[in-house]
C-alpha cells in the first residue's frame, strides 16, 4: 500500500508512512512562519543510505509534500505539440543569469536543448537546490487530447491486411520508446556502467522498431493511396507516445 501523509506530534510537520516502516518516504517541516512567510522543508528518506535528504522549500506544506518522492518529468515545451514533454526527466540543464540560477528538467530526448548550460544529475540538483515537480510548468503536460483510438483498436478494426500491418507496427514502437524513456532515467539516476548497456540496447530497439513502422507505412500509402516518400504524420507519433507515457506510469504502478 502507498503511503499517506499524516501529520505528525504537531502542526508543524507531516509524515509519507510511518517512520522506520516499509515504504516509508520522509517528511516536510515548517522552518518559519509568523511573522516571517511561512516556509517549509521537504525531506526524503534515502533508503540505501538510511538517513534523509533535504530535497526541496515550498509556501505551504501541501506544496513541499510534492519535493518528496517527487516525479520529476522533462520541463521541455513543443511547440508542435502545444504541451510540454511528458517523459522522466533525466538531467537538470542550469546556467546563472544576473546573478540568479535558472535551471530546466530534461529528458535524455531533450538532453542537450539548453546551448551552453551545465548538466546536473536530477537528484545531485535536488538535493544541493531542491526541486518541486513542475515547478515552473505554464501550460499542459500531457499531450493535448488525440481524437485516435488506441492503437490496438484501430488494428482490429483495420478494413485491410497492409493497413492492420501499420498499426501493428506502430504497436511495436510503443513498448521500445518508454523503454528508452525508463533506462535513461534509471542510468541517470544511478550512472554505472552495468547500466549503460541497456540504455543503449533500448536505444538501438527503439530506432529498429520505429524504422520498421516508417517502412510499412511509406509502404501502405504508396501501395493504397499512391502517394510516395510518406513519413509518419505527427498525429501517428503523438499516439505513439502517449501509448508509450501509459505504460511507463503502468510500469510505475
Ligand atoms: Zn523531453
Amino acid at each position: 500500500m502507498e503511503p499517506k501523509w499524516v501529520q505528525g506530534g504537531y502542526d508543524g510537520v507531516f509524515y509519507l508512512g510511518e517512520e522506520g516502516a516499509p515504504g516509508y518516504g520522509g517528511y516536510v517541516v515548517r522552518s518559519d512562519g509568523d511573522p516571517n512567510p511561512e516556509t517549509w522543508f521537504a525531506y526524503e528518506w534515502d533508503h540505501s543510505k538510511q538517513e534523509h535528504a533535504w530535497v526541496g522549500k515550498a509556501p505551504t506544506a501541501k506544496e513541499a509534500q510534492t519535493a518528496v518522492k517527487g516525479e520529476f518529468l522533462c520541463e521541455v515545451y513543443r511547440n508542435d505539440r502545444g504541451a510540454h514533454c511528458p517523459f522522466p526527466g533525466v538531467v537538470v540543464r542550469t546556467t546563472l543569469y544576473k546573478g540568479k540560477r535558472l535551471r530546466m528538467i530534461v529528458c535524455g530526448e531533450h538532453a542537450s536543448v539548453m546551448k551552453g548550460w551545465d548538466g546536473v544529475r536530477l537528484d545531485e540538483y535536488r538535493t544541493q537546490y531542491g526541486l518541486i515537480p513542475n515547478d515552473p510548468i505554464i501550460g499542459d503536460r500531457v499531450a493535448p487530447p488525440l481524437d485516435l483510438p488506441p492503437i490496438r483498436d484501430a488494428a482490429q478494426r483495420a478494413d485491410t491486411v497492409a493497413e492492420r500491418n501499420v498499426w501493428i507496427a506502430l504497436n511495436g514502437v510503443v513498448r521500445p520508446l518508454a523503454e528508452l524513456h525508463y533506462w535513461r532515467a534509471h542510468f541517470a539516476h544511478y550512472p554505472l556502467d552495468l547500466n549503460k548497456r541497456p540504455c543503449a540496447d533500448a536505444y538501438g530497439h527503439w530506432r529498429r522498431a520505429r524504422e520498421h513502422a516508417e517502412e510499412m507505412y511509406a509502404c501502405y500509402m504508396r501501395e493504397w493511396h499512391g502517394r510516395e516518400g510518406a513519413t509518419l504524420p505527427n498525429e501517428l507519433l503523438r499516439l505513439i507516445e502517449r501509448e508509450a507515457v501509459e505504460y511507463l506510469a503502468r510500469k510505475r504502478g
